[in-house]
C-alpha cells in the first residue's frame, strides 16, 4: 500500500486544478487510490433523493477527491506549504518539515 505524506486532521493547499489555492484541513485520505478529500476543495454537487415523507430533498454540495499529488502540506509550524521529510525520532518514524525542519508530528 503506498503510504501518504498528508494525512487526516492536517492543514493542506491545493497546489493544481480548478481549486489551486484553497486552503483546509483533510477530512479523508484514500491511499489505496493515491487521492485525498480537503474541505472546501473540488466541491461537488450530488443530487439526493428525499428518503423519508418530510425530509427535504434536493442539492447538496460535498468535496470530492482530488489527487493527493495535487496538494502540498501545510507545516503548522512555520505555515508555510512544504514537502514532508522523514525523520526518525526515539524510534519512531515522524515527518518533518523540509522549510523549517521541525518535527510535524
Ligand atoms: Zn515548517
Amino acid at each position: 500500500m503506498k503510504k501518504l505524506n498528508v494525512k487526516t486532521g492536517d492543514t493542506v493547499v491545493v497546489i493544481a486544478g480548478k481549486d489551486k489555492g484553497v486552503k483546509g484541513k483533510m477530512l479523508v485520505a484514500l491511499p489505496q487510490e493515491d487521492r485525498v478529500i480537503v474541505q472546501n476543495a473540488n466541491m461537488v454537487t450530488r443530487h439526493k433523493k428525499p428518503r423519508r415523507q418530510g425530509e427535504p430533498g434536493g442539492r447538496i454540495k460535498q468535496e470530492g477527491t482530488i489527487a493527493a499529488s495535487n496538494v502540498m502540506l501545510i507545516c503548522p509550524k512555520c505555515d508555510k506549504a512544504t514537502r514532508v521529510g522523514h525523520a526518525v525520532e526515539k524510534d519512531k518514524k515522524v515527518r518533518v518539515c523540509k522549510k523549517c525542519g521541525k518535527n510535524i508530528d
